[in-house]
């Protein structure tokens, strides 16, 4: 795995940054998609874990959730909004939009249900970073961050690829992913007025250049 920041470790991925897992001191932040079980297992070999939390519940993100709490006999956290998702996943394609690009991942990537232990909401600490509240591209979507060194998780609240065609560059989460989208972007304009110096995405690599985030966010309707 590869230092982000103090603390930060990003998973290797297939592809790389694809489908990005990120370990916070004894956090492990998301878990990509239920075929990933097997290599974020091995990356934690030997590291000490002792919670999972996730920015959302959605398929590429809670997929190996459930075996790697089980495997590391850890528990789970996620968003408040997002926990019916989580212990029923059969709510997360019916919460998507109905476009068969998001029923199709639904299927295809979903992993098992699995017990929520912790309840995130804003202003709730999770290995020294802040919880944030940032719906729109799920109910429950939280995102991580650490005022000392500027340092943001936001999961899926803005991308740095399209997912689609794994082509590099900050755009919002596809509308057809994304329940509330306008939400989202309200959720995303938000981050930008914190001024990350490194920010980690769910998908695409991790960027440390603010005034890029910063400028893109700000340019977008309100
Ligand atoms: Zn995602």
């Amino acid at each position: 795995m590869k230092r982000i920041a103090d603390g930060v470790h990003q998973l290797k991925g297939f592809p790389p940054n694809g489908i990005n897992v990120f370990l916070v001191k004894d956090v492990l932040i998301d878990a990509a998609s239920r075929h990933a079980t097997r290599r974020i297992l091995r990356q934690l070999r030997g590291r000490e874990v002792n919670a999972h939390a996730l920015t959302h519940a959605h398929p590429d993100h809670q997929g190996a959730s459930h075996a790697v709490c089980d495997a590391l006999d850890i528990p789970l956290w996620c968003g408040e909004a997002d926990a019916a998702a989580v212990e029923d996943p059969s709510l997360i394609g019916k919460r998507q939009p109905s476009h068969p690009v998001a029923q199709l991942f639904a299927r295809a990537l979903t992993g098992p249900a699995h017990a929520v232990a912790r309840t995130l909401s804003e202003g709730d600490e999770v290995a020294g970073f802040k919880v944030l509240d940032v719906p729109g591209h799920s109910a429950g979507h939280v995102a991580f961050w650490r005022e000392a060194d500027r340092t943001l998780i936001l999961g899926d609240v803005l991308n740095n690829m399209n997912v689609m065609t794994g082509i590099p560059g900050l755009q919002l989460p596809k509308p057809y992913l994304t329940p509330d989208p306008d939400l989202n972007r309200r959720s995303a304009k938000r981050l930008g007025e914190l001024e990350p110096s490194v920010v980690c995405f769910g998908h695409g690599a991790p960027l440390r250049d603010t005034r890029k985030f910063v400028d893109f966010l700000a340019a977008l309707p309100s």
